[in-house]
């Protein structure tokens, strides 16, 4: 069955979902928006759409080769992809192998703090309450997801930090931190969502240079999808 494009379910701050013809897949776009301040603030960066969509596919397929389970099915345009249509958790994984972000806040921490073992955090996924930080009793308790599915994803996460990690690291880049929704697809825990620059943090391995969506978020004076490219282009997205 050919798949087509048809009304929208979803219009995010930086993707939108399509619902098609078959309804176990969806259609998921990325915009050119970038926002901060949760929305408050957007801006349009030509191309990102193109690199993200791309930057992300080519991430999910070598998660894939891993045995990891992923949304992903095929790209659909040069900023759509075919995704499986997951029933998702309401919760964010995030892993920290150094320290940047909120972290450093919230423990009065040095950027760039070596962080061994890798800090995993869960969030609640809730815009309104400004995605407060979680623990597995407020999972259960609050029905979120079971023990069994938490389980599944701190080592699943775990895992892709391992493996991505060492991506970057061989492309003379450091994973920073990174963040993942997860859901299910005929029961099986699946990756969902994106893993681009706009949801993780990148730097340069020589410079410390920040490569991600920080350039944005910290306003600093250099171009954000010139570094988007060319860490798409380290990793070997293009190729
Ligand atoms: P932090 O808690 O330091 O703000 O974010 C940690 C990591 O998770 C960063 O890589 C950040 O980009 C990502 N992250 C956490 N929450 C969100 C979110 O709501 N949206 C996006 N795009 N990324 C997030």
């Amino acid at each position: 069955m050919k798949i087509q494009k048809l009304s929208k379910i979803y219009d995010g701050k930086s993707k939108i979902l399509y619902k098609t013809n078959d309804p176990k897949i969806l259609v998921l776009e990325f915009k050119q928006d970038i926002s901060k301040f949760n929305g408050k603030y957007i801006k349009k960066f030509e191309k990102k759409d193109i690199i993200n969509n791309k930057f992300s596919y080519f991430i999910m397929n070598k998660l894939a080769k891993k045995n990891i389970q992923t949304h992903v099915i095929s790209l659909f345009s040069e900023n759509q992809t075919l995704v499986k249509n997951l029933k998702m958790f309401p919760i964010e994984c995030v892993i920290r192998n150094y320290a940047s972000g909120s972290i450093v806040k919230r423990f009065n921490l040095e950027e760039r703090s070596f962080l061994n073992p890798p800090i995993l955090e869960i969030y609640l996924k809730n815009d309104s309450l400004g995605d407060p930080i979680i623990n597995e009793t407020h999972c259960i308790t609050f029905k979120l997801i079971n023990s069994k599915h938490l389980e599944n994803i701190k080592k699943t996460t775990i895992y892709i930090n391992y493996i991505l990690q060492k991506l970057f690291f061989r492309s003379e880049l450091i994973l920073i931190d990174f963040k993942l929704e997860f859901g299910l697809f005929n029961g099986i825990l699946t990756l969902g969502d994106e893993f681009s620059l706009d949801n993780s943090r990148v730097w340069e391995k020589k410079t410390f240079k920040k490569m991600d969506k920080d350039i944005f978020r910290d306003n600093l004076n250099y171009d954000i999808v010139e570094c988007y490219q060319k860490v798409a282009e380290k990793i070997g997205c293009f190729i």
